[in-house]
């Protein structure tokens, strides 16, 4: 490949062009001509399920003319010629539609208008610029717990509201998951372009789904650019925070980096913690009785070599199937436990760099990395709900919860046999007997049962009877000796915002509240706890559409709304009203009863203890984007100042 750094090199341009996203390339054409008649119907992408949407299923003759046109518009546009005036609003829809391959429903309009943001404004950057607004940031003061990418977003936009803030960190740098997770194979399992932040943007990302070293990075050169880090108490770990009534604020109590115990003062308290860094290992007997090196995948052990290694793994979640492939050509003996198999999402690009003249294209032709990002936007986002949704009167078998849901998975299960051809005993093993959707679905180019396969490798489905010094002891009396033991056995989920205690109004408790049911407003507020909000809450998790930086991205500007609500109406508290959050709970387990995640056929980390979903977003992200634009005054009892003037 040639290197087109900055400059304009038409053999470079042609190589650039020939792995060009063409439906986003089409869009970008149109920006630079002006030309909306090119909107014609032979050039209406046609997308077929699964398959790379990149060449849009034009017609050779067709791939060639947006190429050609593209060419003559992007040198005239390196030599200088200035962009004719932006398509109209109209025009824009148009092109929406036209990307989509679809005409998208009028509801998504402003939604997808907003993530497309063509004009280059960060709408949701808070503008608390009006002298009153001014003066209520000044006097404002926020804690933040975790640097991680919604603590991070949290900071970027108080800080852009001038409101004073302390982000607690337990680790020592920012970047949340992607710091604790460095297990080999780790990556995003969402296309990059549109897991990053809406107004940081990466034309660098260099492969589709970035490892884990590259989006640290990210989120660490993110947390620098917004100058964040004088902001964050590094090693720094929440224990408690207890609402005090009678002065209208938060008493977060922390262990600092030397061990020492401090009391941070905070008018609004946001939870930016995650819902997966809390390990869970398994409950199996003996499990503490194992003599070798044994540890979870997040608190993976890079010490421990495991080169020539009898090694067990237990579970087949989705960090299992990253390390997995990773660590079986290494190991002398692999044993892979599964109790339950995931389901595969085909995603060729999955392992694959980003060719250099697709990230030329997204650095230098105007609006095409918009484009390219709205169009994986659309495709991942809603596109897929109506997959992992069960049919009212549905009567097939258990395996689906409805007829589209059965169609593909059909599709999916034959994919997955596909891959294993020789090799009926795996095939069984392989294919879920669970709905599609019940769990997270893994993308998928390949490696897993290439790995599954070796020579070296054994999935044992068998089921556990106990763990001994020496090795795991099968339900079928089978002794299976190793070394190593590693658990990817998935995190403490349903018990959010644990091993904190927080404590609300009334010195209620707020897990003794949820009693093991944890319940949000909109996945961030909870009666009795006034001023606090939760990010990646209750009921916020997505399973197949969308990022969840998109739910933060959400979640941060209701909260910033949240306290510019405080400031307008000279409240000091704001606390959801039980009728509005009890209301909204019932709509949303009624929603997920009826998602192939609610199946009763399916157990996973979404259900809590009660059974309950308490994880997901059971409608579609329009919906949370709309429920989020502001908070609604009429939701919250808002009280008035009790904290005597400076
Ligand atoms: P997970 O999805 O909860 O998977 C845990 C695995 O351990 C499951 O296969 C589970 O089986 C098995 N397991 C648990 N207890 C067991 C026991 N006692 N005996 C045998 N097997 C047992 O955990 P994870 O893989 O760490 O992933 C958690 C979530 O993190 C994912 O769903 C995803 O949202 C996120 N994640 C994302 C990425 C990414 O973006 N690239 C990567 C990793 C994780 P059952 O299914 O039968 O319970």
């Amino acid at each position: 490949m040639t290197d087109l750094s900055d400059t304009l090199d038409q053999k470079a341009l042609d190589e650039a062009l020939a792995v060009a996203h063409l439906p986003a390339l089409l869009m970008s054409l149109i920006h630079m001509t002006g030309d909306a008649s090119l909107l014609t119907q032979e050039r209406r992408p046609q997308y077929v399920l699964l398959a790379d949407g990149k060449l849009g299923g034009y017609s050779p003759e067709i791939q060639a003319d947006i190429r050609a046109r593209a060419k003559a518009a992007i040198t005239a546009y390196m030599n200088g010629a200035l962009l004719p005036p932006q398509p109209s609003p109209g025009t824009v829809r148009r092109m929406m539609d036209w990307i989509a391959g679809v005409d998208i429903p009028d509801q998504y309009a402003d939604f997808l208008t907003d993530e497309l943001h063509l004009d280059g404004v960060d709408n949701n950057a808070p503008d608390w610029s009006a002298p009153t607004l001014k003066a209520a940031a000044a006097r404002l003061k926020v804690v933040v717990v975790g640097a991680g990418m919604s603590g991070i977003l949290t900071g970027i936009r108080l800080k852009q509201a001038g409101i004073d803030f302390t982000i607690v960190e337990k680790n020592a740098d920012a970047g949340g998951t992607w710091f604790e997770n460095i297990y080999p194979g780790c990556r995003v399992d969402n296309p990059n372009h549109m897991y990053s932040y809406s107004f940081e943007p990466n034309d660098d990302f260099p492969q589709f789904y970035s490892t884990q070293p590259v989006l640290l990075d990210y989120f660490r050169r993110v947390t620098d650019r917004h100058a964040l880090r004088d902001h964050i108490r590094f090693e720094t770990t929440v224990e408690e925070a207890v609402f005090d009534e009678a002065r209208g604020v938060w008493r977060v109590e922390v262990t600092t980096r030397d061990g020492g115990r401090e009391v941070l003062e905070a008018d609004a308290l946001v939870t930016a913690v995650g819902q997966l860094n809390r390990p869970r290992y398994p409950d199996i007997p003996g499990l503490e009785t194992f003599d070798g090196p044994s540890f979870h995948s997040s608190r993976w052990r890079h010490d421990v070599d495991l080169t020539g290694k009898r090694v067990a793994v237990i579970g087949t979640g989705a960090s299992a199937f990253q390390f997995v492939p990773e660590i079986a050509p290494k190991v002398a003996h692999l044993d892979v436990y599964q109790r339950t198999p995931p389901w595969c999402l085909p995603g060729p690009t999955y392992h694959d760099d980003v060719p250099e003249g697709k990230k030329w294209l997204l650095k230098h032709v105007p609006f095409y990395g918009k484009w390219y990002r709205f169009w994986l936007f659309w495709m991942l986002t809603d596109g897929f709900i109506e997959a992992v949704k069960a049919d009212e009167d549905w009567n097939g078998p258990p395996e689906a919860v409805g007829k589209v849901n059965a169609e593909m998975r059909a599709l999916l299960a034959e994919a997955l046999r596909a891959q294993a051809p020789d090799r009926q005993d795996l095939q069984e093993k392989i294919v879920p007997t669970y709905p599609l959707g019940g769990k997270r679905a893994l993308v998928d180019n390949g490696v897993w049962v290439n790995a599954l396969k070796r020579d070296n490798v054994e999935l044992n489905t068998t089921g556990i009877e106990k763990i001994t010094p020496s090795g795991v002891v099968t339900k079928d009396g089978v002794e299976h000796p190793a070394d190593v033991m590693i658990f990817g056995t998935g995190f403490h989920a349903s018990r959010f915002l644990w091993p904190m205690r927080i404590v609300g109004r009334d010195g209620v408790d707020l897990q003794t509240a949820w009693n093991g049911d944890a319940r949000a407003y909109l996945g961030m507020t909870t009666p009795g706890f006034p001023n606090l909000f939760m990010l990646y809450g209750p009921n916020t998790n997505i399973v197949v559409n969308g990022s969840i930086i998109f739910f933060s991205e959400c979640s941060v500007r209701y909260v910033v709304g949240a306290l510019k609500l405080l400031a307008e109406t000279g409240s000091q508290t704001m606390e959801v009203r039980k009728d509005v959050h009890d209301a909204f709970n019932v709509r949303v387990d009624a929603a997920n009863a009826m998602m192939a995640w609610g199946s009763p056929n399916v157990t996973s980390w979404y259900k809590n203890a009660t059974g309950r979903v308490s994880q997901n977003w059971p409608f579609p992200l329009v919906d949370y984007w709309n429920a989020t634009v502001s908070p609604n005054p009429e939701d919250f009892i808002l009280k008035a100042k009790v904290k005597a003037p400076a």
